[in-house]
């Protein structure tokens, strides 16, 4: 079977190199982004292998099909960036690692949030300079604060299982509540309430057409003056010219991106000798209370070698004819 893998970087190809070391498939590793202009370089292979960025869209799928291509294998859990209907028109499995580990991103959202109240990303800077004043570092105890969780999936259930040792109230709102949760002291509350409730708040429900810029002007609005917002999800759960009207305006408190609605133009490229075209990603590094990595939540060692474990067993599935356990079938359309 032979793999055209999109969108790789070096890690990419150790991760897979190990899982593949009795080279059973063959992986033709490409660094190009998968999409219409790049679809031809799939050709005479029998499944692609994806990432977060490329747009397998209805139209490149149709060219997919066209090229014989049978599996699409993303790498990575999210699925919005696929067209389902259209692959499963086309006859073309789509499989996905659904949980290569939760605890890389829920510890990242843990990290952004005492990084951004106890300020190191300033501190950092400051102390290398010099500057050992403390003007402007103010933060708060985490201890006795209400954090709102907005999807209790595998990663938000872990987000809350680290919260419990801050000593901290949980609110989560998710469309199936999980009782073991609730059990253990998570209350579940209806979005309004999470919102006027809660002095954090982190996404962790996927992107759908009904999550689609959750975070807009008038969810803003009910949240409480001063708000830290997170979100390791997706990008466009958030309405980015929403949250800067909302940090200019004092109600966002404190921004945690490691996923930005545009960022596929940008992410897991070094354009630090280039001039960065997108204003609004550009005015929200300009604020000092914005902390932004570029989707590097899920990048532990543990979660990397089990994307690419979980991955080849999903080929390997689809290569004997099996049923792969990680199908994503049409009924899960994501926007
Ligand atoms: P999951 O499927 O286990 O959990 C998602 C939860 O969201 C489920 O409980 C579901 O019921 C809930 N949900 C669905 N629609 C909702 C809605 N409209 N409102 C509220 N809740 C809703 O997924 P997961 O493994 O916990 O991952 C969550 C998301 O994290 C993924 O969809 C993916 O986009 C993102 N992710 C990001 C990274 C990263 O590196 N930044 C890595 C992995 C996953």
């Amino acid at each position: 079977m032979r793999v055209a893998f999109f969108s790789t970087k070096q890690w990419v190809r150790d991760a897979f190199d190990r899982a593949n070391a009795d080279q059973r498939f063959e992986f033709t590793y490409l660094e190009a982004t998968l999409d219409i202009h790049t679809v031809a370089l799939a050709d005479a292979h029998d499944a692609v292998c994806v990432f977060v960025n490329d747009a397998v869209d209805a139209e490149v799928i149709a060219a997919l099909s066209e090229r014989g291509v049978r599996c699409i294998a993303l790498r990575c859990a999210g699925f919005n960036n696929v067209d389902l209907n259209a692959a499963h028109e086309h006859g073309i499995v789509v499989v996905r690692v659904p949980a290569y580990s939760p605890h890389a991103v829920a510890e990242h959202a843990l990290g952004m949030m005492l990084a951004l109240n106890r300020r190191y990303h300033r501190a950092f800077n400051r102390v290398r300079e010099g500057n050992f004043s403390l003007d402007g570092l103010l933060g708060f105890d985490v201890h006795g604060k209400t954090i709102g969780v907005i999807g209790t999936g595998r990663i938000g259930q872990v987000f809350c299982g680290l919260l419990r040792g801050f000593g901290c109230r949980i609110v989560a709102y998710d469309k199936y509540p999980d009782s073991g949760l609730a059990d253990g002291g998570v209350e579940y509350v209806n979005l309004q309430s999470l919102y006027a409730a809660a002095d954090i708040i982190s996404l962790h429900c996927p992107l759908t057409h009904e999550t689609y810029h959750l975070i807009n002007d008038y969810a803003i609005r009910s949240m409480k003056r001063g708000v830290m917002i997170l979100n390791t999800s997706r990008g466009a759960l958030i309405d980015t010219n929403s949250v800067i009207n909302g940090l200019k305006s004092g109600r966002i408190g404190y921004l945690g991106l490691d996923v930005y609605e545009e960022e596929g133009d940008l992410f897991f490229e070094d354009l630090s000798d280039q001039v960065i075209q997108d204003d609004m990603f550009v005015r929200l590094q300009t604020f000092p209370n914005v902390l932004i990595t570029a989707h590097q939540a899920f990048f532990t060692m543990e979660a990397v070698n089990s994307i690419a474990d979980v991955t080849v067993g999903n080929l390997d599935a689809i290569a004997n004819d099996d049923e792969p356990e990680n199908v994503v079938g049409p009924d899960r359309v994501h926007g």
